[in-house]
């Protein structure tokens, strides 16, 4: 057959560019084939904490996840699905023995207010007053995102490849994408198992699988795959109120809900806001309607680093579930005595400075990266998909900043434009 473009990986990353450029093209004269070698979200997404924060260092990042906070805010009251979300609010917090840490958050809330993301600083007295439930030392402070909260990877895969068959795109679920056909230093076609696709465009959102696949078509890109583990708890009974989702001092009037959905289902418990803990190196979604809460460490350097996608397995070590346990008992001590609830591995692409590859790789034209959002993509995936579908067809890009990911910036000695954050998540 022939495609306008194929995507390679039904990721988070690959669904949602499929249905921006699906959204874009004429299905009979100009189709998008998405190939999935196995099952949506079989990769990073299915297994991914989908927090949606907006708490980043980077101008770039946190005005992408600003607005794809409001993108998934709103998919169901626009499409009719449910994708999970949960207006929990997220509560980035640092303690007062890292004064760098401290200040950066500081210049954090700055800019994100400027920008026009709903964040507020909180004192440590504040953070008692508004979250009793947490133990906070004195000299801490927080930034917290009332709007922010999280959505259900898998529903949301799903959810997106529906609206990308929708509007016309080809979901082969199952099928790998072998190899790239070039020709004259063009793309002419991908090769799957059962034939060649012939097309001009190929976007590779392959997850960890992306650098091997690079290589073999004689690409050379600094990613590396992971092995990130996560502890899930029983969460703690519900203590904290809708109402004391509120920002300290922000009119009540004002309503946010009444512009964006709110939770999908208001009767559900709250539970308490996402931790992002950066005293204790952890971060924790409560996820009360299922009973409980997920905690996974923040610093890389502890995972075990995978040299192939496929050497993955599920072990989980019980010295990490017992330092997850412990890490959150520290700041809601409630949790000391709550049950283990399971364990989950996974995988991280990760870049040099944590930030994505996104763009055209020159060597061979109409060939695409996105991929490497080490840890932290999952919220920034609406954005993506409508920056990816705009660069690919010509169009001038609005959603993000092509320069900043820009996926040949570590090949120069200097790089023109870059992250500042410290690394763990862009913070
Ligand atoms: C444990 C964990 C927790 C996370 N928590 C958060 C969070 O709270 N918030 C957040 O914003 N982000 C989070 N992330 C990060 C986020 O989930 C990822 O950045 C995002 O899911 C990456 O999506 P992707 O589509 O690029 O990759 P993937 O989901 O890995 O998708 C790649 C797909 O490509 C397919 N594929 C590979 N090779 C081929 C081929 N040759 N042909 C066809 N298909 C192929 C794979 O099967 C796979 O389905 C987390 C990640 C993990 C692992």
């Amino acid at each position: 057959m022939r495609a306008k473009v194929v995507v390679v990986g039904g990721g988070i990353m690959g669904v949602s560019i499929a249905w921006q450029l699906a959204a874009r093209l004429d299905p009979i004269d100009e189709p998008v084939v998405l190939l999935e070698r196995t099952d949506l979200g079989a990769g990073s997404s299915g297994r991914s904490g989908a927090i949606l924060r907006q708490h980043y260092s980077d101008m770039e990042v946190a005005a992408m996840a600003r607005d794809s906070l409001r993108f998934y805010a709103g998919f169901q009251a626009r499409t009719g699905t449910s994708i999970g979300f949960r207006r929990c609010g997220v509560l980035t917090i640092a303690g007062p023995s890292d004064p760098e840490m401290l200040e950066r958050i500081e210049r954090n809330i700055r800019m994100q207010q400027s920008i026009g993301i709903r964040t507020q600083r909180l004192s440590s007295r504040e953070i008692a007053e508004q979250f009793p439930m947490l133990q906070v030392s004195a000299g801490s402070i927080a930034a917290y995102e009332p709007e922010a909260g999280f959505v259900d990877p898998m529903r949301t895969v799903s959810a997106f490849a529906a609206q990308a068959r929708y509007r016309g795109a080809i979901t082969r679920l199952g099928e790998s994408a072998l190899g790239l056909q070039v020709h004259a230093g063009r793309v002419r076609g991908v090769e799957t198992e059962t034939e060649t696709i012939e097309t001009q465009i190929v976007v590779v959102a392959a997850g960890p699988w992306t650098k091997a696949w690079m290589n073999q078509c004689g690409i050379a890109l600094p990613l590396r795959c992971v092995k990130p583990e996560q502890a899930f708890l029983s969460s703690v009974p519900a203590q904290q109120s809708r109402a004391a989702g509120r920002l300290p001092g922000a009119p009540a009037a004002e309503s946010w809900e009444q512009r964006f959905a709110t939770n999908e289902s208001p009767d559900d418990p709250v539970g308490h806001p996402v931790l992002l803990d950066v005293e204790h190196g952890y971060y924790a979604r409560c996820q009360p309607t299922d009973g409980r809460t997920r905690v996974g460490g923040m610093d890389y350097h502890d995972c075990q680093e995978l040299a192939h996608p496929d050497q993955f397995d599920d072990q989980v070590r019980v010295s990490f579930r017992d330092w997850a346990h412990g890490a959150l008992a520290k700041r809601i001590p409630a949790y000391a005595k709550q049950p283990h609830a399971g364990t989950l591995a996974a995988m991280y692409t990760l870049t040099p400075d944590a930030q994505a590859l996104m763009g055209p790789l020159p060597s061979i034209q109409g060939l695409y990266v996105c991929t490497g959002f080490s840890g932290h993509g999952f919220k920034l995936a609406p954005s993506v998909g409508e920056g990816m579908a705009q660069l690919v067809l010509g169009e001038p890009v609005s959603a993000f900043d092509t320069k900043f990911f820009a996926p040949l910036r570590f090949a120069g000695a200097q790089q023109a434009h870059g992250s500042s954050s410290s690394g763990a998540f862009g913070l």
